[in-house]
């Protein structure tokens, strides 16, 4: 018999997440019935969404989220024992489920992972998964970048951020990041190639982006909300754009549980008015349809040497909230991940 650990989410978050909204919880599982998989989990995604989605879900269900697994024990001949798959089946070590069943909630449907070489399977959840394809089209359908231009990225170290950053340079845009720490300004810059790096817990962002990009902003790819945010729309060019990604300086306040303590927004009208300038929020699974082609692009990058990839990989099953929780407070360099 296996036993399988999995966590339940015993309260929606208030604020910040705290350890005890999760229970981690053992459980006898399943036989595999005709149809269906046993698979084990070798890696799991934390992401920002998990904070804000939690407001939408009802209490003792498995926490969300997705992870590459193995699968152990198979009765569905189209997929084999030994495969590794993505699944969006929430933070547990073992299921057992037919993948071809999965309800429509859980928008992309598993699938046995491409060969990927020597490149680390992990790669499904970061930038060969859902947070490359976040980049890779929300920053070209939605900023229409063009060369020569300047783009700004909040976020800029995370898994989406130092993605998008990347892709700017490969299209030649001159890049300016905005992030956390010292050692994300150096990282940014040194290694991804960023042209400039902004902290913005010891730098005044108006300020420090008036004076390395004095010729203004085209794009922005904003992956932080909040007055970050404002310090560069109030720098941006006429007709410039700004593709709405997160806001992650908001996700702690003003949900639904605490719908008294909303955040109030400084004012970017005039800036929006004057420079005539466009703003659109996506979801990534807009493009749905074109999911490969994503995938594709961003391995072919990779393999290049045009993208870098970089994981921040936390130890252990045992450790997916203080990974979650660090990972919304900017522990992590590029994808924050959990290794089982
Ligand atoms: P990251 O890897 O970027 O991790 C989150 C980062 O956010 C932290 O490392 C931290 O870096 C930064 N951060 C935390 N609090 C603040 C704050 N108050 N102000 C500024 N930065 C902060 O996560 P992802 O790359 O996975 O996601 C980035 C954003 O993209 C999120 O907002 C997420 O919700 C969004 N997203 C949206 C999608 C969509 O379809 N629209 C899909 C995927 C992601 P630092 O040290 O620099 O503060």
């Amino acid at each position: 018999m296996v036993i399988g650990k999995k966590y339940i989410l015993t309260k929606n978050f208030k604020d910040e997440p705290q350890e005890d909204d999760l229970t981690l919880v053992e459980f006898e599982v399943p036989p595999v019935t005709d149809g269906e998989i046993l698979v084990e989990a070798e890696y799991l995604s934390v992401d920002p969404y998990m904070r804000p989605y939690s407001d939408t879900m009802s209490p003792d269900i498995t926490m969300i989220g997705t992870q590459v697994a193995k699968i152990l024990e198979s009765k569905n001949p189209n997929w084999p024992v030994g495969k590794k798959i993505f699944a969006n089946i929430g933070w547990t070590t073992h299921s057992v489920f037919n993948p071809e069943l999965l309800d429509e909630s859980y928008i992309i449907s598993p699938y046995i992972l491409p060969d990927f070489d020597d490149l680390p399977a992990s790669l499904a959840l970061g930038m060969l998964g859902m947070p490359g394809n976040t980049a890779y089209f929300g920053f070209e359908e939605i900023c229409k970048p063009k060369a020569g231009e300047t783009v700004v990225v909040s976020g800029a170290a995370g898994a989406v951020g130092s993605h998008v950053g990347q892709i700017a340079k490969i299209l030649g845009l001159k890049v300016i990041g905005i992030v956390g720490s010292e050692a994300k300004c150096k990282w940014i810059v040194d290694e991804l190639g960023f042209d400039h790096a902004i902290n913005y817990k010891t730098e005044d962002v108006y300020v420090a982006l008036s004076n390395v990009a004095p010729e203004g902003v085209d794009c922005y790819f904003d992956n932080v909300g909040g007055e970050i945010s404002s310090s560069v729309i109030h720098q941006m060019n006429e007709f410039g754009r700004i593709s709405v990604c997160g806001s992650i300086s908001t996700y702690n306040t003003g949900s639904k549980w605490n719908s008294n303590n909303l955040l109030k927004a400084t004012v970017i009208q005039k800036a929006m008015i004057f420079k005539q300038l466009k703003m659109e929020g996506f979801l990534v699974y807009r493009w749905i349809d074109r999911w490969n082609e994503g995938i594709e692009k961003n391995l072919t990058w990779i393999r290049e040497g045009k993208l870098i990839y970089k994981e921040t990989v936390t130890e252990g099953f045992e450790n997916m909230f203080k990974a979650f929780t660090g990972m919304l407070k900017g522990s992590n360099i590029g994808k924050a991940i959990v290794r089982v």
